[in-house]
């Protein structure tokens, strides 16, 4: 409640009245927000210009740029942008149930019915990114991942254990007791995207007659960073603790490098081997080895249908 008095005011954002803070970045805070035009609730995410450096604010109004053409229900919207003097103003989609660290992975893992349909979510998202927008997004992570509402877990409210039997829900939230799911998950955070394809000729951008082999292959392999992070959120999602992890960032560092990781004992006894297999294809450290968005998409496993509910006794 007092948080609320302390709301900061920015010169340039009267037409919008925080109400609270949502996150915070090196560079950035971003608001919950009402634009006092339309009365809609929006994430307001305010960038201090001051603090950058020339490279820093172009890769803002690159990140306003990629956002611009997007359009698609598993990615944040940006609804406008404005500047000044001292800040930039990205208006996006609100996204009230915050970040998927926060709602999953520091209190439980899912089950794999569950895991399936974020990841899905976040898949259609990178697919529609790889493959109609030639832009991969390079920081896939549960922090950039975000709930539109704050979802009931089945950990947390027993009644909603039939949402993994409810076929019927797809991704809608049913507010109060004895409604339950957890909703759409959508890819925010756009600061480190890059566009690696022209649209229109689905070729590398630039002009390649005289781009180096490296560039080339550079850019070949620049969507797969993306598809180890899915890699990554996938296996958290389903124990619930990261695939590579070490006090030591010197270890932690040398075991990515490797490809280090295991399915740990006892967590991972339970889980399908389908599950396993195709997060063995995305956790793969040769990127021309690592599973594409369509071959992930096409895996058994993603394929799979929740189990029919028990015969009724
Ligand atoms: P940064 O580049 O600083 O990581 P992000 O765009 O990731 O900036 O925003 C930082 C944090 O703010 C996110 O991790 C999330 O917690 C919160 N956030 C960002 N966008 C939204 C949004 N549209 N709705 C709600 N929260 C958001
Ligand atoms: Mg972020």
């Amino acid at each position: 409640k007092e948080a609320k008095n302390k709301m900061p005011t920015y010169k340039g954002l009267e037409q919008f009245k925080l109400v609270e803070k949502m996150g915070d970045g090196a560079f950035s805070n971003v608001y919950k927000a009402i634009d006092l035009r339309t009365n809609q609730k929006v994430a307001v995410k305010v960038v201090r210009k001051f603090e950058l450096s020339a490279s820093q604010r172009a890769n803002i109004l690159k990140e306003v740029q990629i956002m611009r053409g997007i359009n698609h229900p598993s990615i944040v919207k940006l609804l406008s942008f404005s500047e000044s003097q001292e800040h930039y103003f990205l208006v996006l989609e609100l996204m009230e149930g915050g970040e998927l660290f926060h709602q999953i992975v520091k209190l439980t893992y899912l089950s794999e019915n569950l895991a399936r349909h974020v990841i899905l979510q976040v898949a259609q998202g990178i697919r529609y990114l790889h493959e109609e927008r030639g832009v991969v997004h390079r920081d896939i992570k549960p922090e950039n991942l975000l709930f539109e509402r704050i979802p009931v877990l089945p950990s947390q409210n027993p009644v909603s254990k039939q949402f993994e039997e409810d076929k019927e829900d797809e991704g809608e939230f049913v507010p109060g007791v004895g409604g339950g799911g957890i909703g759409r998950v959508k890819i925010a955070d756009f600061g480190l995207s890059k566009v690696v394809w022209d649209e229109q000729t689905m070729t590398p951008c630039g002009t390649v007659g005289y781009t180096a082999p490296e560039i080339v292959k550079d850019e070949r392999y620049s969507k797969s960073v993306d598809m180890w992070a899915l890699g990554c959120v996938l296996y958290t999602l389903l124990c619930g603790f990261p695939p590579f992890y070490d006090e030591s960032i010197n270890v932690l560092t040398e075991k990515v490098a490797r490809g280090y990781y295991t399915f740990l004992s006892p967590w991972w006894d339970p889980i399908s081997s389908s599950a396993k297999d195709l997060i063995a294809h995305l956790l793969c450290v040769d990127p021309a080895q690592r599973y594409s968005i369509d071959e992930f998409l096409n895996h058994p496993w993603c394929k799979a249908q929740p189990a029919p509910p028990p015969p009724p006794t």
